[in-house]
């Protein structure tokens, strides 16, 4: 889960990290209630969860408590990259003279925790490293060991942060260590972090993700959850426990194990790049044992999205035989219709694997019209992007 940044923000400050006095507000009028609190001279700032907020306009200096109120109205419901702005964080501004970058994150490709730090921040580090990669120093964090004082001095130098605030930078180092770890995040992000023209360094942004399997951990994280957030497709198919990630296309796909479900979304977007771009809806992974009602929930799911013209059933039969999924689709049909819920999109069922042959007389066998076999993966995921673009 990713936090906002005045969530972010409270979780710095919980852990001891310099953050400035602050407050969220959904409305201009309680936007006007903490720029006053706050003395009137502050920052306002959209809460959406995506970078690069500053250049989209997102982040503006107030003067007086008016003038912060009128910034407020302007970004609270702005789009900002096709995020929505419901809330603005106030703090107090602080005086930059320096911004530099700090993060921690998990770094799966090398099986590590990796730190990266550099004195250019401020803007996207992503653009840092591409045309200034030595101003980027990345360190590895061994997790058994994690960020003491003499590895966080390790971080300062290797990023050359100036002497003057080097101190700083390692207790803040050190105790970003501490929140990364003990929130079990795997991120945590502070850009920027800034020297102040009196010499302090303060942490001005706030980007945390939190390990979502980690959760029952920390019950509580559960009151940092979004709901409003939350697509209500998704939120369905959790209640459900089934794994569901609602995407931006047309073909809903439905199949067995992750590994076959991501390959397929591959060839669907592969083949429908003929029909004028049709692309996978969903990803939805039944597992193994795909019973009829796991099935018939997930059509449920697939189905209630308005996006979807079409419906790819991608099966590979191995513990749980074709004939059973075969059955189990059929099945789910007939507890849709009887559940009120008739189907009307096209589906297109590939079957292959254990039991092939007897799971494709099955659905010949009950030939209803809507389901259409279709033998191998790439030949269904045509027939499926065809059928979606209303060919
Ligand atoms: P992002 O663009 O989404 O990463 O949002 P940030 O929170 O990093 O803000 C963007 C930029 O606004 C920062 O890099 C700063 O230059 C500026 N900014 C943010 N907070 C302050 C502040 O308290 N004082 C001043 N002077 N500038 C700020
Ligand atoms: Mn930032």
């Amino acid at each position: 889960m990713d936090l906002y940044e005045y969530q972010g923000r409270e979780l710095f400050s919980r852990h001891g990290l310099p953050v400035l006095d602050g407050g969220v507000a959904s409305t201009p009028e309680e936007a006007r209630a903490i720029a006053e609190r706050l003395g009137g001279r502050v920052v306002v700032k959209a809460q959406v969860k995506t970078g690069g907020r500053g250049k989209a306009g997102g982040v503006k200096l107030a003067e007086s408590v008016d003038e912060a109120v009128a910034r407020a109205t302007e970004i609270l419901g702005m789009d900002i990259k096709g995020h929505t702005v419901h809330k603005v964080m106030l703090t107090v501004t602080a005086d930059i003279a320096e911004e530099y970058y700090l993060s921690y994150l998990l770094d799966r490709a090398n099986r590590t925790f990796l730190c990266i730090a550099s004195v250019a921040g401020g803007m996207e580090i992503e653009q840092v490293a591409e045309e200034t990669p030595e101003k980027v120093a990345k360190v590895a964090i061994d997790a058994t060991v994690g960020v003491d004082e003499a590895k966080a001095r390790e971080i300062v130098e290797a990023a050359g942060f100036p002497l003057e605030v080097r101190d700083q930078v390692v207790a803040i180092a050190v105790k970003l260590w501490h929140a990364f770890v003990t929130e079990d995040a795997t991120l945590v992000e502070v850009n920027p972090l800034a020297k102040t023209p009196d010499g302090r360094v303060l942490c001005l942004d706030a980007k945390v993700t939190l390990d979502d399997n980690a959760a029952i951990r920390h019950p509580d994280h559960e009151a940092m959850v979004d709901r409003s957030a939350v697509d209500p497709l998704e939120q369905r198919a959790k209640e459900k426990d089934l794994n569901y990630v609602k995407l931006d296309g047309e073909v809903g796909v439905i199949g067995n194990g992750a590994g076959l479900v991501m390959s397929t979304l591959d060839v669907v977007a592969y083949a429908g790049e003929e029909y004028g771009g049709v692309r996978p809806a969903n990803f939805l992974d039944i597992g193994g044992g795909a019973s009829a009602a796991v099935m018939a929930n997930g059509l449920e799911i697939v189905l209630a999205d308005p996006s979807v013209k079409s419906v790819f059933v991608n099966v590979f039969g191995g513990i749980t035989a074709c004939d059973e999924v075969a059955n189990g689709i059929l099945q789910a049909l007939q507890l849709l219709a009887d559940r009120g819920e008739e189907v009307t999109k096209p589906l297109v069922v590939r079957l292959d694997g254990n039991n092939a042959e007897a799971g494709r007389a099955i659905l010949d066998g009950a030939a209803n019209p809507l389901v259409q076999r279709v033998d191998t993966m790439d030949g269904a995921a045509k027939r499926a992007a065809e059928l979606a673009a209303g060919k």
